[in-house]
This record gives C-alpha cells, structure tokens and sequence, in this order.
C-alpha cells in the first residue's frame, strides 16, 4: 500500500522493536488491547511532568492547564464521533463501565414484560450487565442467534422484535470473530418499534470511524486502549435526551451542583455521569491517540488490514487440519482459528516461545465457542503496523507447533 510507510509506522512503537524470548517480538493480539505509540506516551510523560493537577475545581495554574487539556480531549473525542455537542461525550473508565452505566440507567424505566435484545456474538461486558438489569426488573432477555459463518441472523432478529422490545444492544464488531455487524439495519429496525439501542464499538474503534449522528444511535461505547490509547479509560456516547434522563451512576464530588443533607441536586452533562476524579492523563492521551490514528488514517488503516487478514487466511488455510470460526465476508482483520486435534492453549504456547502473541481461549465469548461446540480458539487479530513478514513468521511457527504436538 503505497499510502502508508510502515516502517515509519513501527518506527513509531517502541515496544514493536523488543524481543520475546530471545525472537523479534511480533504482536498479534490487538483485538485485546493494542500498542502505544511515542506520541501517546510522551503526552503522559508530558502531563506528569508538567502539569500534573487536579480538574474542574482549582483556580490555579497547574489546575487550569489540566482542565484545559482534559476538555480538549473531550472535544478531539466528540469531533471523532461526530457527536453533537460536548456534553454528550462521558469519559468512563472503558467499554465495561460505560455499558454498566447504561444498564444501571435503565433499571427504573424497564418493567417486568419488557424485552431486552442482545446478540450471540456479544462481549460478557455486553451480556452480564443486561442479565443483571433483568433479574433487577424482569424484563425477559432476548437473543439474535448466530449463523456458522459467524454472522447474526437478521431474519431471526427482525421476528425478535416487537412492541415489547425495549432496548437493543450488539456490538459493531465482533472481538473473537471479526464480523462487522449490520449495525444501521439494527438501530433502524429498532427505532421503528421505539426500542434505544446501544452499541459496543470496543472492537470497531480502531478500525472504522463511526459517526454517531448519521448512524442515529442512542449510545455508543469504546475503550481508548484498543485505540492506541492507555488502559483505564474510554468514551460513552450518549444522546442529550437520554442522558439528561438517566440517573447518575455513582455520586460523589464533581457531580453535583448542591449538596445539603436533606437535598442533593446533580451536575448537568457531563459532570453528573463524572463522579470523582477522573482519569486525567488516561483522558488526555485518549485524545492524543485520536489525532495519532488520524495521522495514519482511518481509510489507510482499513485497506491495509483488510490485506492483511487475506493473506493470512490464504496462509494459514495452507495448514492442513485448519478451521478459522468466523468467515463473513465482512470482517475486519481477525483470525479465530483450531487446528483439528490440537488444544488452542497448546499452539499458543508454542508459538509465544518463538516471541509471537496471539490470545487462546474463550475471549470472554462463551456462547460464541458453545454454538461452535469448541472449548475455545487461537485468535490472530493485526494491526496496521503489523506486516505480511510477520504473517509468514507466525504461519511458520503454527506449522512448527503443528509438528511438535502431532
Ligand atoms: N466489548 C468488546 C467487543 C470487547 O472486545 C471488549 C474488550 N475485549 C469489551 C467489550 C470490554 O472492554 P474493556 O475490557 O476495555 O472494558
């Protein structure tokens, strides 16, 4: 692709320039979190150096520059998704908590009868917390079934849906198989019936930029660290109306506008979804890693995956006994695959030896594996700064584990 200088690229990773018992590391587990790039890094640096303070409350210096950076990563964040006013950007602690948040929001206007939608193809962090909500309320919950190219079954889900559903909530992208959802026919179909819908974007973010205001969705969640970003904080997008609906989370400073014994009254948007003090720096380098990925490109980005993922499906599809989960045409750059009569554990093992990472296991998608009947997958997910060199050393090293555990 000539776009994108990749090496450049990498020059830009520290960590890519390591070793992993004792071979040139090659990272292949992006989809759990991913790298940090010099420019992110030296923004935290930069913010403990420099100007470390707290927010929103101080009248001096060191307060005001942090407050000032702080909101500016929030509007950097805002600009991204296209929302449309800065209020309407939460900094959360990441994808769990902004979807715990909304949960928790919904416990008072869900009652026994509603109906829930999720998918099988969901994240735990977007299936734990909406159990908890029906158990709270009784609200049944409901579930989009899976196809075995791993797509969801959109007939399935548009029967699902009715004058009962409430609230909907499927990720964009699926983390342990790839497969980028047909989100706008969902947030469609489901406004038809009046139902909000929430989408996890953890896995799309760092591929694809979603833009809030003309997908018309009512929240949208992601995680700074799988964007290039650190761990520990992420964004919750939330429509005005619905945020100035909900209940506050958790209370504590930063969130109220009056607090007396007999009567607190809470913050407007954002504050009153911000309780205590924040993950300042974590917020501002979350912005830093916005403007790093626009440097390289969103479109960049795409195609260059997308020519990773072919050629190493060709690849790996070379080995004999091999299964790759997940084969929708429209995946982003994410391999789940078994090789027959091998543990995943195994082969993952094996391959970290030869200094390559990639995740074994269920990746916190049991019903993903149980529709499979697997106990779990060895999962590749690439990242624009991986490279096709990379590919054929790890394609080497599955063949080797291959022939050690055969
Ligand atoms: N949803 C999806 C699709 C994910 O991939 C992840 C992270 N693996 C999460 C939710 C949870 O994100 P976090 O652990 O950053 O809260």
């Amino acid at each position: 692709i000539s776009t994108m200088n990749i090496e450049k690229i990498r020059a830009d990773f520290p960590i890519l320039s390591r070793k992993v018992n004792g071979h040139p590391l090659v990272y292949f587990d992006n989809a759990a979190t991913s790298q940090t790039p010099t420019a992110v890094i030296d923004a935290i640096v930069d913010y403990y150096q420099n100007y470390n303070a707290n927010i929103h409350r101080g009248v001096h210096t060191l307060s005001q520059e942090a407050t000032e950076a702080y909101e500016e990563a929030r509007e950097t964040i805002r600009a991204h998704f296209n929302a449309q006013k800065k209020e309407e950007i939460i900094f959360t602690a990441g994808t769990t908590h902004g979807i715990n948040l909304i949960a928790n929001g919904f416990a008072s206007e869900i009652k026994k009868g509603d109906e829930v939608i999720v998918s099988a193809l969901e994240h735990h962090s977007n299936i734990v917390p909406w159990q908890m909500l029906c158990e709270k309320t009784g609200a049944k919950l409901r579930v989009i079934p899976m196809t075995q190219e791993g797509e969801l079954d959109m007939k399935a889900f548009h029967d699902l849906l009715s004058e009962n559903t409430k609230l909907v909530f499927v990720n964009h992208v699926s983390n342990a198989l790839g497969t980028i959802n047909p989100i706008e026919e969902i947030i469609h179909a489901a406004h038809q019936k009046n139902a909000v819908v929430l989408i996890d974007g953890a896995q799309a973010a760092p591929h694809i930029q979603a833009d809030v205001q003309q997908l018309d969705v009512d929240f949208y969640v992601v995680s700074a660290h799988k964007m290039c970003g650190p761990t520990g904080v992420g964004m919750l997008y939330g429509k005005e109306k619905w945020l100035n609906k909900l209940p506050p989370y958790q209370g504590g400073g930063e969130m109220i506008n009056e607090v007396t014994f007999e009567k607190t009254t809470y913050a407007g948007l954002p504050h009153k979804f911000e309780a205590g003090t924040p993950n300042i720096c974590g917020g501002i380098a979350f912005g830093k890693a916005i403007d790093y990925l626009h440097e390289i490109g969103f479109e960049n980005i795409a195609a260059y995956e997308h020519e990773l993922l072919t050629y190493a499906t060709e690849k790996l599809m070379e080995i004999e006994g091999m299964k790759i989960f997940g084969t929708s045409a429209k995946k982003t750059a994410v391999i789940s695959f078994n090789i027959e009569g091998l543990h995943p554990y195994d082969i993952g093992t094996i391959v970290d030896k030869l200094g390559i990472a990639v995740r074994t296991g269920h990746h916190c998608a049991q019903p993903i594996m149980d529709y499979y009947k697997i106990p779990g997958t060895v999962r590749a997910s690439f990242s624009f700064y991986n490279t096709k060199e990379e590919i054929d050393s790890f394609v080497k090293a599955v063949k080797r584990a291959k022939i050690m555990l055969s």
